[in-house]
């Protein structure tokens, strides 16, 4: 089998009403996606976290094997002129590829999976251009718990005064059987995310996630000792390399890849084995479309409880609850959190097919 070609769609979708992190305001919801087609009439699809460069990908593809996988991986890694989100793209596609000629979801090419469904969290909670920001976080919240959730994870990284009415009208609204996760996006520094910790901590947190840049491996620890609280991060990481630290430093309770940052699901698996060697658990993170939705149930899938007893920490897959159709509507199928749990895909590859109509309408729109 050989790679005849590649596109990449360049996607943006424009939100209809904006919402903030502790960074910056989203008004609009981006992806690069690439289509590898072969000469068997098998076509796998990808998602970088940014853009890709067509060009650049096209040269290093055409004409070789899409079983070779991990030789592609290392010679675009190696070689150069591509980037981890080109490289988190081309191996998902490849993977989908290799599971749709064998007929065979990814999660069973990686090993078969530990659940058939995973526990899903309400990721959302984020700052909103509204009078009442208090009362619409409070009314959100509840509304995941109607919908069958048994965990969220809401917005911080405000200022003290903002976090601390916040987190605490979220638990309230919430009641105290509910899991809930607070994550600052890397917008404090250590002495303010440890001073905001403690303020928070009487909402019996699941874990504090991105308090501070993740390249402060000593300031993680410090926030980690000082507080007592799990600690999650690493979303923006790219390659096992830029991981190592925080994990066999252990900066980190739980390390969160992206498998369209990281480096796919190759590179993924790498970053699991260093966790598993470090006692440092894995939770995928999840901010991209249908196709970075499904690769992330699949490598999800394939991740042990770790431990692995009666009644284990969760593994909980990031559910985005914010307005995106490259997520909704992409895949044909969509992928629905049921009951609060989603069903890991059984078919072949990625197990979706994509809506052409959806991406060529929101392909190539402008640059993110
Ligand atoms: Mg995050």
């Amino acid at each position: 089998m050989k790679i005849t070609d590649i596109k990449v769609y360049n996607l943006r979708y424009p939100l209809a009403e904006p919402f903030a992190n502790s960074i910056a305001w989203n008004t609009a919801r981006t992806a690069g996606v690439i289509e590898v087609i072969t000469d068997a009439g098998v076509t796998g699809w990808g998602e970088g976290v940014s853009n890709l460069n067509e060009t650049a990908v096209r040269d290093r593809l055409v004409g070789r094997d899409p079983f070779d996988i991990e030789v592609i991986w290392n010679d675009l890694y190696l070689r150069g002129g591509v980037g981890f989100s080109e490289l988190s793209a081309v191996d998902i596609a490849l993977w989908d590829i290799v599971g749709r000629t064998l007929e065979m979801p990814i999660y069973r090419l990686l090993g078969g999976g530990f659940r058939d469904r995973i526990p899903a969290y309400a990721s959302g909670l984020f700052l909103q251009r509204k009078a009442d920001m208090t009362r619409t976080l409070a009314d959100e919240a509840a509304s995941y718990v109607d919908m069958g959730f048994r965990a969220v994870k809401m917005k911080i990284g405000f200022g003290v005064d903002y976090d601390v009415t916040n987190t605490a009208a979220v638990r309230g609204a919430i009641g105290d059987s509910i899991l809930l996760a607070v994550d600052a996006n890397c917008g404090y520094d250590t002495g303010t995310a440890i001073h905001v910790g403690r303020r928070l901590m009487e909402n019996d947190l699941l874990w504090y996630e991105e308090p501070i840049s993740t390249d402060d491996v000593s300031g993680y620890r410090e926030i980690r000792q000082a507080l007592g609280v799990r600690v999650a991060g690493g979303e923006a990481l790219q390659g096992r390399w830029a991981f190592r630290n925080l994990i066999q430093e252990r900066g980190l309770d739980i390390v969160q890849p992206d498998i369209s940052d990281a480096g796919g699901f190759t590179e993924c698996r790498r970053v699991a084995a260093l966790a598993s060697d470090n006692h440092v658990r894995v939770l995928p993170h999840m901010w991209g479309t249908s196709i970075r939705l499904a690769a992330t149930i699949h490598w999800q899938a394939t991740l042990p409880d770790s431990p692995d007893t009666l009644n284990p920490f969760p593994s909980l897959l990031e559910f985005d609850m914010t307005e995106n159709r490259l997520r909704t509507e992409l895949a044909r199928e969509p992928i629905r959190a049921v009951d609060g749990d989603v069903a890991v895909l059984q078919g072949p590859g990625l197990g979706i097919e994509i809506d052409r109509e959806v991406l060529e309408e929101y392909a190539n729109a402008g640059s993110i």
